[in-house]
């Protein structure tokens, strides 16, 4: 008997070979080759009569082979199979290129079911390359609503099939139900072996309506549950209640005013770290809205309050920026401040953990140099992460336990519309920073093709005879063969423009694969205007400063979501310099050129993103890499929002009545939040 975690390589069919193929879907065992939905379906049960088949949609005809088929050649690699068939109203012309091994499966006078698209030449109906079968053999491609997979290489879609029906015969009746029964009743859900027999095939359109509705609960039910315990784990004990001081003393001490939202999210923090619960705020806010300030308010506060504060940054070079931000804001208020970095030599860092370890120092601002073993605080009491997304739950918490309960602040320039945000961070609370400091300039944005390349060109000269600077960001790192040559690589790009475009300005070159060292070196090199040009891939997305840069140009700009461009565009115009967007694409449908043009139109990132998630859905935009949330596999989180809020109250009703998930009907769904904390390991956000 076929066990759910048995490999799918004992597959009939299926075999060595193609199992590796299809590890590359996350395809393993017989439970993951279950668990992949079909992309999309397609009915071929409706049967037309020749005559009355829609043109252009695919169909299915019966009809007879009228007398045997004659293969023809074209010329060399060019071979026709040619056959007329006929029923009641008419007859067809049915054509197969280079499929002439077709021809000893069609039998003269007897009857099939052939499915395609019927085409009108004339009064003549033809039909090409349809998939066919006997009628008395019917059911297999024809008869029946088709599930079509997402392929890869060596994994045709026939071959899916057949394994999934392989898979469903021998095991899917013990696919886990992870909903509680009682559940199931009350919400009129269908259940499992139900929802996997008919997510794959169908019965009907009401079998399929009613699988995916159980299965997106499921799913939905599953993240709600394991937000709700992460939760839990945080809001269980009391934590230290700080003394609320006149922020204005703070406010008074800066080189220009606070923005109303900055205020209103230091209002907004400082009422938790008084309150006797532990903080755990998200303060979102676009590129350029002055997050680090909101930081070194309530650093400010902490510090005033007696206790030490950690500031920590995804990479060197960006706690290199905040280091010197804090240290020239925060030390003439008597504030000391140190840096931690993972370059910092044995001693230096000693030195360092010293100062904190003593209370000699007031605020560490450094990389994940600040969680190692060694790092200790003399009393810990506000922990800071910046950009969120790029640091795990057990990172950000492996920081907090350094102290005692301390108060938790992370930041993101990540916008999540407005609608989902409170959902999705489920488990923490929310400021919104939602103004520009005064003065921000807008940055100009032109989405333009291959024939603008001599002009953009010519202008990156202009701007770097100015004295300016110049990003430019390509999708990919290397070359690779499975992209058409069309799409850029950060280091061979880099390599041509140096040697047949710009030989006379310094290009640099920086990217993902390199080594954190040489990566901050190149980009150190640009910050301090060594360099005029650098090529690179998005490496550069995370908050750099570098005020000179005044041109942003996007390669392939088709192939990076709207935020990330939003994100990318947020590295330029940071100075005085007027500055500028270029958007480089072939892009050659609609729908690419519908989301380019948004990025001309708004700087808004809240709405850019809002736009990401209408036009791409979600599944990109809750991408693992943006939110280290799970990816979903089913639910589409803007289409399916009313289940969303429904399965998320009644998984918290279950953890209210049985909160460690020890009850038979829960341990299903306790397993599975495991596994996904095992899978996304340390970034379920
Ligand atoms: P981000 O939210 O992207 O991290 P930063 O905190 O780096 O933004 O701030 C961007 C720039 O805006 C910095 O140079 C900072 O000094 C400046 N800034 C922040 N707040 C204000 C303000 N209220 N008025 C003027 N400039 C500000
Ligand atoms: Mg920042």
């Amino acid at each position: 008997m076929a066990g759910l975690n048995d490999n799918i390589r004992y597959l009939k069919g299926v075999g060595e070979t193609r199992a590796k193929a299809m590890e590359k879907l996350g395809i393993h065992t017989l439970r993951d080759l279950l668990s992949y939905f079909p992309r999309a379906y397609e009915d071929r049960r409706t049967i037309c009569a020749i005559k009355d088949a829609p043109l252009d949609i695919p169909v299915c005809v019966r009809a007879m082979a009228a007398a045997p088929p004659v293969a023809s050649y074209v010329r060399k690699g060019m071979e026709l199979l040619k056959l007329r068939a006929v029923d009641d109203s008419g007859s067809l012309e049915i054509t197969w290129f280079n499929q002439a091994y077709l021809r000893s499966q069609l039998e003269t006078g007897a009857t099939y079911i052939f499915y395609g698209r019927v085409t009108e030449q004339g009064r003549r109906r033809a039909m090409a390359n349809p998939v066919f079968e006997r009628e008395d053999r019917q059911g297999v491609v024809t008869g029946r609503i088709l599930p079509i997979y997402r392929l890869t290489a060596g994994v045709p879609q026939k071959l899916m099939i057949s394994a999934m029906e392989q898979a469903l015969a021998g095991c899917g009746s013990r696919m886990p139900d992870i909903l509680p029964p009682e559940l199931c009743r009350r919400l009129k859900l269908a259940q499992a072996p139900y929802a996997y027999e008919n997510i794959h095939f169908p019965r009907d359109e009401q079998a399929l309506d009613k699988a995916r509705e159980r299965l997106v609960f499921e799913e939905l039910y599953v993240l709600g549950a394991a937000l709700a315990m992460l939760r839990e784990k945080r809001t269980g004990e009391p934590g230290r209640a700080m003394q609320a001081l006149p922020m204005d003393e703070f406010w008074a001490a800066l080189p220009f005013a606070p923005t109303e939202a900055q205020r209103r999210a230091v209002r907004e923090a400082a009422a938790d770290m008084t309150s006797g619960v532990p903080m755990n705020r998200l303060l979102q806010g676009d590129v350029g809205s002055g997050k680090t300030l909101v930081a070194a308010a309530l650093i400010w506060l902490a510090v005033k309050n007696g206790c030490q504060a950690a500031f920590m940054a995804p990479t060197e070079i960006l706690a290199e920026q905040h280091f010197a931000t804090l240290s020239q804001l925060l030390e003439p208020m008597g504030i000391r401040v140190v840096r931690l970095t993972g370059s910092m030599t044995a001693a230096q860092k000693r030195q360092v953990n010293g100062l904190l370890s003593l209370g000699q120092a007031d605020v560490a601002v450094g990389t994940h140099a600040l969680i190692s073993g060694g790092v200790t605080f003399f009393d810990l009491g506000l922990v800071v992460t910046d950009e969120q997304h790029r640091f795990g739950v057990a990172q950000r918490g492996a920081l907090a336990e350094k102290g005692d309960k301390p108060h938790t602040l992370v930041m993101s320039a990540t916008p999540i519309p407005r609608t989902l945000a409170l959902i999705i961070y489920g488990d923490l609370d929310v400021s919104v920073l939602d103004e520009l400091p005064p003065g921000r300039q807008k940055v100009d944005t032109f989405a333009v093709g291959e024939d603008m390349r001599p002009r953009i060109w010519r202008f990156v000269r202009r701007l770097v005879g100015e004295g300016r600077q110049v990003f430019i960001v390509c999708p990919m790192v290397e070359e690779s063969e499975e992209l058409p040559p069309t799409v850029k690589s950060a280091q061979s790009y880099a390599k041509t423009l140096q040697s047949e475009v710009f030989p006379d300005l310094r290009v640099g070159c920086v990217h993902g694969r390199m080594k954190a060292k040489e990566k901050d070196a190149v980009m150190a090199a640009f910050a301090a205007g060594e360099l005029d040009i650098l090529v690179s891939t998005t490496v550069i997305e995370v908050g750099v400063d570098i005020p000179n840069a005044a041109l942003m140009i996007v390669e392939n700009a088709d192939r990076f979501g709207l935020s990330q461009l939003h994100q990318l565009r947020g590295r330029v115009g940071r100075g005085q310099h007027k500055s500028y967007c270029v958007l480089f694409s072939d892009g050659e449908t609609e729908e690419a050129r519908a989301r380019l043009a948004i990025m001309t139109k708004t700087g808004d990132g809240f709405k850019i993103a809002e736009e990401d998630l209408r036009l791409r859905g979600p599944g990109d935009f809750f991408g693992s890499r943006q939110h280290g949330l799970p990816e979903m596999h089913i639910a589409d989180l803007s289409a399916d929002m009313r289940v969303l809020k429904q399965a998320q109250q009644e998984a918290q009703d279950t953890l209210a009545r049985d909160p460690s998930l020890e009850q038979p009907e829960n341990i299903p769904l306790r397993d599975r939040i495991r596994e996904l904390f095992e899978i996304n390991g340390n970034t379920l956000n």
